[in-house]
């Protein structure tokens, strides 16, 4: 009978990434049974010992999986789950998961919940909640089938600390049934801390007025360590690259620390921030909409207001 949880191991850079370890603790306080992880790619197998706090780690390490596909790795996801026989699998909403989470529901005849930022267990099935109709509603969702799917959205689970890492298990696939070929990848170009990744995120709105706004923006978020997120609003106008813009029809962030300077707050970009541990916002409008899923608000020209942050921040970084 199916029993536990499979997580989805993903790796950044060469190590396990910090999604991995969220998507186990997750998984370890649902207390539904065993937590295992599953790792997928070529060249991987040096990488599971990084996956901690689980019984086991299934390793799929095979040339035909070097690039992501969804055929192929659909085909090695299943493999493992026919082995584990899991009765829930938790996949991180990232690009991987996004992906893999709808095809291999469909493979295996059973259903997903995507996005989702809360699990639980009642009456020994699997319920998930996820942000809807932009942030301004909550879904919760229920299976009738099993294995019970679910993608996490990163950054919204506490990750497991500690734990050794599991029994690494070797499995076999079939290549033969990969159609896809990848023929060229072309990664954009980035610097600095990935805005998905960021503990910080320092976003502009259009109140700053133009581009140069973004001086001050950038350099808060520099000092922070942090990445620059844009309203669509400001991507549309070309101020900033769309691949910042946080929202709907954007990304979306969960950092500890979220400031929105000259942001309104609709309900489109809230969609995109309202995972965010804090949210920081500085507006000269008292009524913006911002300030209702604010921690802490500034009422003020960012003008005035920005640089007096900045310096601000600055110092007591200074102070240590
Ligand atoms: C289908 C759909 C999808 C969408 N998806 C997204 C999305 O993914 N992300 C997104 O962001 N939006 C999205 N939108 C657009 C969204 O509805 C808003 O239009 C947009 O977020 C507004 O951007 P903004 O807050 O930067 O600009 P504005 O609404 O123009 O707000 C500017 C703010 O700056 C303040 N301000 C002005 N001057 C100053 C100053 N000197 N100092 C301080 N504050 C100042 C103003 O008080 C105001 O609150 C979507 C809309 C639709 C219909």
């Amino acid at each position: 009978m199916a029993n536990g949880v499979l997580i989805l191991a993903e790796l950044m850079d060469g190590k396990i990434a910090a999604v991995t370890q969220e998507l186990v603790g997750a998984a370890q306080r649902l207390g539904a049974g065993p937590v295992s992880a599953m790792l997928l790619g070529s060249g991987v197998e040096g990488a599971a010992s990084g996956v901690t706090g689980v019984e086991k780690t299934y390793v799929v390490d095979d040339a035909a999986l070097a690039e992501y596909t969804t055929d192929g790795f659909t085909n090695a996801a299943a493999a493992v789950v026919a082995l584990a026989d899991p009765a829930i699998i938790l996949l991180g909403q990232t690009n991987a998961g996004r992906d893999l989470g709808p095809a291999l529901s469909f493979k295996l005849g059973t259903a997903v919940a995507m996005d989702t930022t809360s699990l639980e267990m009642k009456d020994g099935k699997l319920h998930t909640t996820r942000p809807a109709y932009g942030g301004n509603a909550r879904a919760v969702n229920g299976f009738t089938s099993t294995p019970a799917i679910a993608t996490v959205r990163p950054k919204s689970q506490d990750a497991a600390e500690g734990g050794s890492a599991g029994v690494v298990e070797k499995v076999a696939f079939d290549a033969s049934g990969i159609r896809t070929k990848v023929v060229a990848r072309n990664v954009a170009a980035s610097e600095g801390v990935r805005l998905e990744d960021a503990d910080t995120v320092v976003t502009g709105g259009r109140g700053l007025g133009g581009p140069e706004g973004f001086a001050d923006i950038e350099a808060l978020a520099k000092e922070l360590g942090g990445a620059v997120g844009a309203s669509r609003a400001v991507a549309d106008l070309g101020w900033r690259p769309v691949g910042e813009q946080v929202g709907l029809t954007g990304k979306v962030v969960s950092p500890t620390l979220y400031i929105a300077v000259a942001v309104s707050g609709a309900s489109q970009h809230m969609a995109g921030c309202s995972g965010s541990k804090n949210i920081v916002a500085i507006n000269k409008d008292p009524d913006a909409n911002i300030f209702k899923a604010s921690r802490f608000g500034i009422v003020g020209d960012y003008k005035t207001v920005l640089p007096a942050f900045l310096a601000a921040v600055k110092k007591v970084r200074a102070e240590g």
